[in-house]
């Protein structure tokens, strides 16, 4: 990209969450004075971590994965250096309360079949089951369906699922991956969430876990935008913008500063308050206004001896969704003789009234189904974070309120995990926004051929024949 400028242009960014920083770091890259404003003390947003008061430990607001298919994602931790820190794992343990074990992992077979000899060993379902997910998936493969306003439990009872393939394999995998419960889900949101895991290739399938903290992680990217000449200010909270002819004004913390262009990177309930009181901003205001949210629960419990050889592993049956024995997946140098458990909960709509200690115990005494072991050890100390508003909920119909990068305000951008980028409230969503947004940003400053998106893996095996 050359150039054209005599003076270079000057961009605020507004949150420093995922969608801020992949689009700062794209414009630091391209030449662009980049100045991020962060409301908080540190990076990351919704993917952040930080000491937690009670406990004294560094803790996640909640464990964040990725999968092989998020390109965006793993580009952009290319761009900032830290994409030695993600470890991959081609396989998922699906444990039955009693500890029973089903991995399910790729073979050496073409997609989509590469998971087929895994399904048909995995004990957790009956034949039956099997023979209902693979008519489903078949159903799946050839193209992603529209969205009709049905929701995925309907599709999935159309499609024949029984009882058991809907609580041991479509629950588990989608109310992770979407944070919804699969009645309020919508088909396409579901079908791109399986089509991309299981059907399309096995480097799409792959998990990635973050082997650091996340505001380590995502920190990073403030030291890139730096280190181009950018700067980031911490506790900065923009309060409103004015949009002029040649520059966009923003009230920070109390003070006026001007600006050639601004991507507005926050939650979209945050985007309402810092509309103008215009008429130009009502069709968006009446947009931002359709969103719903939905919760996630985080218990995070400290044992005195290890109580599982496992990494991570889907729990089956009970309210706990996941566990990720977090002392063997973080590089920490902390002596690994005690276990450190994080079990979470997604679309945890049913724990939001119960108190702390109530969550604890229910996790506590589920988490002694699976792993007997953990009878025997002693519970050291225990945090519960509820993140009450942690991302939209894809529901049927949600597309028509999710807005494109630009807006009525020539100069104004918008990104965040809630903009109109294709995918659920994801790191990649939010990334895919805010290289959205920096694309639009460089173009109306000239640099027409400026594309940061890249594209999505393509299909292997029998799956090119879908394209
Ligand atoms: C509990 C939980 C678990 C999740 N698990 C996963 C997972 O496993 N995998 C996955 O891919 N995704 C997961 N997600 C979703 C993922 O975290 C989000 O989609 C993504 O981080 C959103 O990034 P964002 O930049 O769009 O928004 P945010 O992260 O919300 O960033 C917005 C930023 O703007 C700042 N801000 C707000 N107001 C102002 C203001 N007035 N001035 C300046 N700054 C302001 C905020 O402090 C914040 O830093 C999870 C989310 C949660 C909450």
């Amino acid at each position: 990209m050359t150039e054209p400028w005599t003076q270079i242009p000057h961009v605020a960014v507004v949150g420093g969450g995922l969608a801020g920083l992949a689009a700062g770091s794209a414009l630091a890259d391209s030449g662009f004075r980049v100045t991020l404003f962060e409301r908080r003390a540190y990076l990351g947003g919704r993917a952040s971590s930080y000491q937690h008061p009670a406990t004294g430990e560094v803790v996640d607001n909640c464990q964040h994965v990725l999968l092989g298919c998020c390109t965006n994602l793993i580009e952009f931790y290319r761009r900032v250096g830290v994409e030695d820190k993600i470890r991959w794992y081609d396989r998922l343990t699906f444990l039955e309360p009693g500890g029973r074990a089903s991995v399910i992992g790729p073979s050496s077979l073409p997609a989509p079949l590469h998971t087929a000899p895994a399904f048909l060993r995995a004990r957790c379902l009956s034949l039956t089951d099997k023979l209902s997910i693979a008519a489903a998936m078949a159903a799946l493969a050839p193209a992603m369906p529209r969205d009709t306003g049905e929701s995925f439990l309907k599709w999935l009872h159309r499609h024949g699922q029984t009882d058991r393939a809907i609580g041991r394999f479509w629950k588990p995998v989608l109310v992770s991956a979407l944070n919804e419960d699969i009645d309020r889900v919508s088909v396409p949101y579901a079908a791109q969430v399986m089509r991309e895991s299981f059907l399309k290739s096995a480097e799409a399938g792959l998990m990635g876990v973050p082997t650091v903290p996340l505001t380590e992680l995502y920190g990073t990217a403030g030291d890139h935008i730096c280190s181009r000449g950018g700067e980031v200010r911490f506790r900065s909270s923009v309060e409103s913008f004015r949009a002029e002819f040649a520059a966009v004004k923003l009230a920070v913390s109390g003070r006026e500063a001007s600006f050639d262009f601004v991507v507005l990177a926050v939650p979209f309930d945050v985007l309402a308050r810092l509309l103008p009181q215009t008429t130009a901003a009502e069709p968006l205001r009446q947009a931002l206004d359709g969103f719903e949210t939905s919760p996630i629960t985080g218990i995070h419990l400290w044992f005195d001896r290890q109580i599982t050889g496992l990494e991570h592993a889907v729990l089956l049956d009970r309210t706990i969704q996941w566990m990720f024995h977090k002392s063997m997946l973080l590089d920490s140098r902390a002596p690994r003789n005690g276990s450190y458990m994080e079990l979470v909960v997604s679309s945890s709509k049913l724990l939001v009234e119960k108190s702390r200690q109530e969550i604890v115990d229910l996790a506590l005494n589920e988490l002694r189904e699976f792993l007997p072991e953990a009878h025997q050890a002693k519970l050291v100390k225990s945090a519960v974070i509820k993140e009450i508003h942690a991302t939209y909920s894809p529901k049927p119909g949600v597309d028509v309120f999710r807005p494109q990068p630009e807006t009525v305000w020539p100069r104004v951008f918008l990104a965040g995990d809630w903009t109109a980028t294709g995918w659920p409230a994801t790191m990649e969503g939010a990334v895919r926004s805010g290289y959205l947004a920096a694309q639009c940003v460089a173009r109306v400053a000239g640099l027409q051929d400026a594309a940061f998106l890249v594209p999505d893996l393509p299909p292997t095996g029998f799956m090119r024949l879908f394209g």
